[in-house]
């Protein structure tokens, strides 16, 4: 079942387009946190982010910094979060690999500052840290 983002890259349907190459499109999130919130999403269809084949994730990895460097310049903002949700517990909506680019205004949370996180941390347990840090160098592939 292809995305709203796959119609969006197919043309299907419009989108206020930003960015596109061969593999990477970048377009205006059509309900932004503030202003010059831009999404972009690999032409490739996957849903979540460990799906990616290295080709389009090294797109998505040159074409990120690049369009990020232009919504600075354009809005003026000095602050920004990069956000790519997987998986609708982490909140994402739309199953097609995304980074928003959010600018950040201010330090408050209201409507138009951005994006608001309310990080509660933990500490990393020395025994977690030493299995976590075991199992996941375990399982890196490259
Ligand atoms: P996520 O929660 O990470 O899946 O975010 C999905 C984002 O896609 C939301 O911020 C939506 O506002 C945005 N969105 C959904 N449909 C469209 C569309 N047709 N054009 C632009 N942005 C969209």
């Amino acid at each position: 079942m292809p995305s709203i983002f796959t119609r969006i890259i197919l043309r299907e349907i419009p989108c206020h387009e930003v960015y596109r190459d061969s593999q990477v499109i970048a377009f205006l999130d059509i309900s932004p946190l503030s202003l010059g919130h831009v999404l972009v999403v690999p032409v490739e269809e996957r849903e979540f982010l460990h799906e990616l084949s290295e080709e389009s994730a090294a797109a998505i990895g040159r074409a990120l910094p690049r369009i990020t460097r232009a919504v600075i310049a354009a809005t003026g903002a000095k602050s920004y979060n990069i956000l790519q949700n997987n998986g609708a517990a982490a909140h994402q909506a739309v199953p097609h690999v995304h980074f928003h680019i959010i600018p950040k205004y201010g330090e408050g949370s209201g409507a138009g500052c951005g994006l608001g996180v309310d990080w509660k941390a933990g500490q990393l347990a020395p025994a977690d840290a030493k299995m976590l840090v075991a199992k996941i160098r375990e399982h890196i592939k490259v």
